[in-house]
């Protein structure tokens, strides 16, 4: 990262210590998107390492999101009935400063070894109240195809398992990896596939990203977005208008927007709450409704994902009536009503 001149040569002593600490990484593919000698540039904010790292904050946790309470077996987070976490895979081809799974993720950490992927299956064969089955990591799709393939068609051969759902940066991170072979990896008869694409900025959409994202729903299989609120990357509702549209344009639907997760050494990129929630009411005001994301927080200590956008309707008053706010902050009556047509 020096010779490409990401960073100073000056902050190379704490920048070793971060990377003691954190995984560190960078593809060709994403310093292509690096506009060079720009401090505020948005792909390098996100992957190129900074001393702010080191700061960890109180509140901050080893496993933000909670997945160890929720892990019956390595490689699986069971923490909803109906749904559940494998992450066949530790390592992705760059790591984002601000990864929720920092502390996991990374080389050495690596893949589960064939008995631990057995066993991991036999979980989920054995979870008849498990309906969709959520690929994770790291980031899956830096498996090689014939890899994947032996995951998904074990998992195409379970009856309950209806929905697979594949969360992967690699479409941006290193779109040549969404191949053919990898799209028919993907593509199983008696299961259904989503590909939730991890994106933070319209930067990150340029030519050969978007033509991954193409060539994945051109194939029919349908995709989301999530997209992580970041300081300093993409906290304003201009930024996350023109990433929204664009991926409405390319076919994939914005999902989740998440509040920053307490991860350690992250607090240079969190917002508040109240600030994400400012952003999500200019959102309401000016960007069509399929453009929308849900605004989440994953609740530390593994309590679930939760809505967090702001609230329009107001509390029911004595009489049973409501105030409702409409997107630009007018309130409007509305009336008691109980569903009875009063016949
Ligand atoms: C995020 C997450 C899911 C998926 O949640 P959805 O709200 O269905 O997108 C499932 N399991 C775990 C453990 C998760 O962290
Ligand atoms: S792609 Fe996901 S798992 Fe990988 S470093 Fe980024 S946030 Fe972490």
């Amino acid at each position: 990262m020096v010779e490409k001149g990401l960073v100073d040569r000056g902050e190379m002593e704490a920048l070793e210590r971060v990377a003691e600490r954190f995984s560190v990484a960078i593809t060709p593919d994403l310093v292509d998107l690096v506009t060079p000698g720009d401090p505020n540039d948005p792909i390098a904010k996100q992957f190129v390492p900074s001393k702010r790292e080191l700061r960890i904050l109180p509140e901050e946790r080893v496993d933000p999101i909670g997945d160890d309470p929720h892990t019956p077996v390595k490689g699986i987070t069971h923490r909803y009935p109906d749904r559940l976490l494998l992450k066949p895979v530790h390592v992705c081809p760059a790591y984002c400063r601000f990864c929720f799974r920092r502390e996991k993720v990374g080389p050495g950490s690596e893949v589960l070894s064939r008995e631990e992927l057995a066993a991991a299956l036999a979980y989920v064969r054995a979870h008849e109240e498990v309906w969709e089955v959520i690929l994770s990591g790291g980031d899956p799709l830096i498996l090689p195809p014939r890899k994947l393939a032996e995951i998904t068609s074990a998992l195409a051969a379970i009856e309950h398992v209806r929905i697979l759902r594949v969360h992967t940066r690699v479409p941006v991170m290193e779109p040549g990896r969404i191949d053919a072979a990898m799209i028919e990896a993907l593509r199983v008869p008696g299961l259904t596939t989503y590909v939730v694409l991890h994106t933070n900025h319209p930067r990150e959409l340029g030519p050969k990203a978007r033509e991954a994202c193409t060539r994945i729903v051109d194939a029919g299989i349908p995709m989301l977005s999530q997209t992580v609120l970041l300081r300093g990357v993409n906290a304003d509702a201009e930024t996350l208008k023109e990433l929204f549209r664009e991926l409405v344009v390319l076919r994939v639907k914005p999902y989740y927007l998440h509040h920053g997760d307490l991860a350690v050494g992250t607090g240079h990129f969190r917002t508040s709450i109240a600030e994400g929630q400012t952003i999500l009411r200019e959102l309401r005001q000016s960007l069509s409704g399929i453009a929308q994301p849900t605004y989440v927080l994953d609740i530390p200590g593994g309590y679930g994902k939760v809505p967090i956008g702001p609230g329009y309707l107001g509390a029911e008053g004595e009489d049973g009536r409501r105030t409702v706010e409409d997107p630009w902050g007018r309130r409007h009556e509305y009336p008691p009503g109980n569903g009875k047509t009063g016949d």
